[in-house]
Order: C-alpha cells, then sequence, then structure tokens
C-alpha cells in the first residue's frame, strides 16, 4: 500500500514539473474548460493510473511516463486553441481582450477628465458621448471593447466600465 502511495505522489508531483516545462504562451488565449479536461487527465487520471495496478513494474511505468504526458499535453493544449476550427464557445475571448479593452477604457478617462478641465465640470458632472467624440472633440470616435463589451463612460470621478464581467477592474 505504501508504495502504491508513493507512485500516487511520484506520479503527481512529475505530472506537475512537466507540465511547468512547457513554453508558455505570450497570447492571452484560453480555454477553461479544455484545460480543466487536461488537467485532469495528468493530474488525476494519470497519477490514479499509477496507483491502481498491483504490480509495481506498470505503476512505475506510468509514474515515469506522467511527465512525458503532461508535458506533450500542454503542447497540445497551445496548439489546438489556435486551431482555425476549434469552437470559439471553448475559448475564453472577452479574457483575451481584457487588456486592450483597459487601454481603450483609460482613454475614454483621459478624454473625460480633460472635457471636466475645459468644461469647468466637477466630480458628480456626466459627459454625454457627443461631449468626447466626434471630429471636433477629444476623440473621433468612441472606443469599442474589442471582446463586444459596452462601454459607460460614467460620472466625472467614476471609473469607465465595460459591460463585459470579465473586464471589471478588481480594485
Ligand atoms: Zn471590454
Amino acid at each position: 500500500m505504501t508504495s502504491r502511495l508513493i507512485r500516487l505522489a511520484v506520479a503527481l508531483v512529475l505530472a506537475w514539473a512537466g507540465a511547468a516545462m512547457a513554453p508558455r504562451h505570450a497570447c492571452r488565449l484560453s480555454s477553461p474548460s479544455l484545460f480543466m479536461v487536461i488537467s485532469g487527465v495528468c493530474f488525476v487520471l494519470v497519477p490514479l493510473l499509477a496507483f491502481w495496478p498491483r504490480t509495481g513494474r506498470t505503476g512505475w511505468m506510468i509514474a515515469a511516463l506522467a511527465p512525458l504526458i503532461a508535458f506533450g499535453s500542454m503542447l497540445f493544449y497551445v496548439e489546438i486553441i489556435h486551431w482555425e476550427l476549434f469552437p470559439t464557445s471553448l475559448l475564453n475571448v472577452a479574457g483575451a481582450y481584457a487588456n486592450p479593452c483597459r487601454a481603450n477604457r483609460k482613454q475614454i478617462e483621459m478624454a473625460k477628465t480633460q472635457w471636466a478641465a475645459d468644461e469647468n465640470k466637477t466630480v458628480g458632472d456626466m459627459p454625454t458621448d457627443t461631449d468626447l467624440f466626434g471630429a471636433d472633440r477629444y476623440f473621433r470616435v468612441k472606443p469599442s471593447c474589442p471582446g463586444g463589451g459596452t462601454y459607460t463612460v460614467g460620472r466625472v470621478g467614476e471609473p469607465t466600465r465595460c459591460s463585459l464581467k470579465q473586464h471589471v477592474d478588481q480594485p
């Protein structure tokens, strides 16, 4: 029993090490559901398979394969979420666009601050879109959320918000 538990622990540690060795990808694309499935295989199924056999040989062989399986699975994960035929419904598209969305909201904030200074407005005053955006305004067009959210400019002193819950800044 003890040796089986050791096999389970070794398989877990090796799987973790293998997954950690896999190269990180720079883009922020992710698929939480697929990641759950792959993690389940690497960190639950494979360690259990190493634990299960009564003969040590098979168990240790599976434990030794755990890092390779984890490493390969992570490469497969990165590769398949970039596949053009991968269903978009499984992708966290909004999460991928959180940074550009934040940059857009910063721009809107700047326009709002400038508008308040130019028009002698103070905390609580609310600009309309036509106050901020247009040919002779601070920005020609209102920035739009690349993830498909809509912006609420808000009052002076309030942050500009995006309607996507993944784009809500944590305080
Ligand atoms: Zn957004």
